[in-house]
């Protein structure tokens, strides 16, 4: 039985997976030892995949629903005319910006590419965002204000390297499984690695913890700026690095100095013990090779950005940042929330990590292209998106391989928006989801083991995507169905792909395009980091062989572990940023009507809303229904008991879900996974609670923290 390598679907850490198909049909996984992320493990996900990949719940053909009918069966024919005329009417009578694209960070690289091309390039709107943009908006934003650029600058090995690793707002030993085994290893090798984890929940991942910081939720930007104002007062800083590769420190000190220069006010603010926070200055100070990792309890909230700045700040202060062991660490969400990155598949960024707001950017991708249009100004994000839907601004929309009556914050203001919207394609590899209920096209795409392409993970590693299975009923690959209807709408040029190695292709040479100086010290207007030029030119046969690598990519083919060895950063002048980080608490605070403070989350064997986790009686055999984790204290106050039935109530919205203890919550809080939806059980999006606040840079909401009450069912 011959095995093919391919890439695990599910999170950011992108384990390499050896897939067999038996004489029977059915399908077995391991982990790739070749794989240099993974090293040959697979978490309890990982290695359930084998299990769901059955045709239960697929949908196999396109469907059209007229006016409230139920859908039929119609050809491709019919289908990608009905969303080409669509979108031509819509554009013809209310411009560009009337239409919209909402993704995903499931989809592969070179569908991401194709439909960022076909909404900035050819429709020319940037009215395109994923759902990237709940997961790891505020590190882009976070990373371009500091670096300039979006890049995360080292890799998983820092962790192995490190003396000292914290954890912040990471619930790692669940959601990024392969990386908590990864430092676990560590420290039983080397005891004296430091752990230190901050998270309001005391969570698995604290058992691998030498101090857990459970900090007040909100209060991040002043533990940081304490911190920054701790290691400078303390000389701990690298006056070298500050002076000949920064910029911004004395604006950034003076911010931190004045929100957070006594430890004991941070200790109060936070909610810690002065003790806990001096022994996590006292650490941080100490070792030199420090890694700090940071995911969703950093990036969802409405001061997100300036948490990743706050984090960045003190690696900048130190110097800790190129080396090994060392470095700001952000662990994306999803399996290609990297690879959108790099393609511009976000309402505010072009392709190959140009921005929209830059017109020598804008330049090269059009010059590239050779587009009618290219997006001048950027587009709504996931949240204004919908709004804009709801208030008739915008009267198509295209969802692809997301679900986001389920996954964004007041889910029932998404129902509302599509429910009046003119035209909703929905692509997707499920028959009946939340939002597909609202979709008058529904296109059937390919999955994972069917579909053929690239992904990028957490420590700027694209690996394959490739396929094992056919593929099933008229189902399509994404890239393709995007074309068809590009080429429908009279973009023969520029749409005309045979295969996903043409994408790629093209996606390398962009990036290298105008990216080469004659000398490696020339000034130039547009030096990216982000260069695959050394995997352009791949044929059919080359692209299929292709091997994991971190980009950027010479021209040898080589791969790059760690960025920023030289201290030199994407700025124009080479210099990295101090961001001047203002604390301030998230926007709703909780009050009597709203006792308690929401926080949502992942739990270990699901994955976002089920449509494939939920197919595997083993993984849901670890929590089998949606639960509202409270303190005792709570409960007692709020009438309810563990084991029993609650609504769990906001300003936006109501849910069900059953009462626990046990999961280390803070009294004041409560936490709900965010994957149940109303397909599995009736009332239980938390979506529809979640505030829909968001961060003013990042567009990112603030999943972390929305003002709830909760009575007896
Ligand atoms: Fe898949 Fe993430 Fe588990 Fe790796 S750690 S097997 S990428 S779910």
């Amino acid at each position: 039985m011959s095995a093919t390598a391919t890439t695990c679907p599910y999170c950011g850490v992108g384990c390499g997976v050896l897939a067999h198909v038996d004489a029977s049909g059915a399908t077995h996984v391991e982990g790739d030892p070749q794989h240099g992320s993974n090293l040959g493990r697979l978490c309890v996900k990982g290695a359930a995949l084998g299990e769901t990949v059955d045709l239960r719940g697929r949908l196999l053909h396109p469907l059209l629903r007229e006016s409230g009918a139920l859908p039929r069966r119609a050809s491709w024919d019919e289908a990608l005319d009905r969303v080409a005329q669509g979108f031509r009417r819509v554009i013809d009578a209310h411009g560009p910006d009337a239409v919209a694209f909402y993704v995903s960070g499931q989809l592969l690289t070179e569908d991401y590419y194709v439909v960022n091309k076909l909404a900035k390039g050819w429709l020319g709107t940037a009215n395109i965002d994923t759902n990237s943009r709940l997961c790891m908006s505020s590190a882009v934003a976070g990373h371009k204000r500091a670096f300039g650029e979006d890049l995360v600058p080292g890799c998983y090995e820092d962790l192995e390297l490190a003396e000292l690793v914290v954890l912040i707002g990471s619930n790692t030993a669940w959601c990024h499984p392969i990386v908590y085994q990864r430092i676990a290893r560590a420290k039983e090798a080397r005891p004296s690695l430091q752990v230190v984890v901050i998270d309001p929940r005391h969570t698995a991942t604290c058992e691998l913890a030498d101090l857990h910081l459970p900090l007040k939720p909100g209060t991040d930007v002043w533990l940081f700026n304490g911190l920054l104002a701790f290691l400078f007062r303390h000389g701990a800083m690298h006056a070298g690095f500050v002076d000949k590769h920064t910029q911004g420190f004395e604006a950034a000190l003076a911010a931190a100095e004045s929100d957070a220069g006594d430890p004991a006010e941070v200790a109060r603010i936070c909610g810690l013990q002065l003790a806990d926070l001096l022994a996590f200055y006292r650490l941080f100070a100490r070792h030199e090779r420090t890694v700090s990792v940071f995911s969703q309890g950093v990036n969802q909230a409405s001061s997100g950005t300036d948490k990743v700045n706050s984090i960045i700040n003190c690696h900048l202060l130190t110097g800790r940042i190129g080396s090994p062991g060392m470095g700001p660490f952000s662990i994306t969400g999803q399996p290609n929330a990297m690879g959108g990155r790099e393609v511009g598949g976000m309402a505010n960024m072009l392709a190959a990590h140009m921005d929209l707001d830059r017109p020598v950017h804008r330049d090269i991708v059009q010059a590239f292209w050779q587009s009618p249009h290219i997006a001048t100004r950027p587009g709504l994000k996931a949240v204004e998106l919908f709004e804009a839907i709801e208030r008739g601004t915008v009267k198509a929309v295209w969802i692809m391989a997301t679900n986001p009556v389920v996954s964004l914050p007041d889910a029932d203001q998404v129902k509302r928006a599509l429910a009046r919207c003119e035209l909703v394609v929905s692509t997707d590899i499920v028959a009946q989801t939340d939002t597909g209920a609202f979709a008058h096209v529904l296109l059937p795409a390919l999955g994972w083991g069917e579909k053929d392409g690239t992904v990028t993970n957490s420590e700027r590693r694209l690996s394959r995507q490739r396929a094992f299975l056919p593929a099933p009923g008229e189902a399509r690959a994404d890239w393709r169905i995007v074309c068809d209807v590009a080429q429908r709408m009279g973009f023969d040029r520029g749409f005309a792909f045979g295969a996903p190695h043409e994408i790629f292709d093209e996606h390398a040479r962009l990036t290298a395009f105008r990216n080469r100086a004659p000398r490696d010290d020339a000034p130039m207007a547009a030096r990216r980091v982000l260069d695959l030029g050394g995997l352009a030119g791949l044929d059919r046969q080359a692209y299929d062989a292709l091997t994991p690598v971190q980009w950027p990519v010479c021209a040898a083919g080589e791969g790059t572990a760690r960025l920023f060895g030289d201290a030199r950063f994407a700025h124009a002048d080479g210099r990295a940023r101090f961001v001047a980080t203002v604390a301030r608490l998230p926007v709703h605070a909780p009050d009597r009507e709203y006792p308690l403070i929401l926080n949502t989350g992942r739990v270990r064997d699901q994955w976002h809303s089920m449509t494939r986790t939920g197919k595997s009686p083993r993984l849901g055999g670890h929590i089998p229904e949606p639960f509202i984790d409270m303190h005792p204290r709570d409960a007692l106050l709020c009438g309810v008991r563990e084991g029993e039935l609650a609504r769990i109530g906001s300003r936006w919205g109501t849910m069900v879900a059953r009462v626990q203890h046990g999961g280390g919550i803070l009294a004041g809080n409560a936490f709900v996974p965010i994957h149940w939806n109303d397909q599995f059980a009736s009332d239980a999006r938390v979506g529809s609670v979640v505030n829909p606040v968001v961060d003013p840079i990042s567009g990112e909401p603030e999943f972390k923290h929305t003002p709830i009450r909760v009575e007896p069912f």
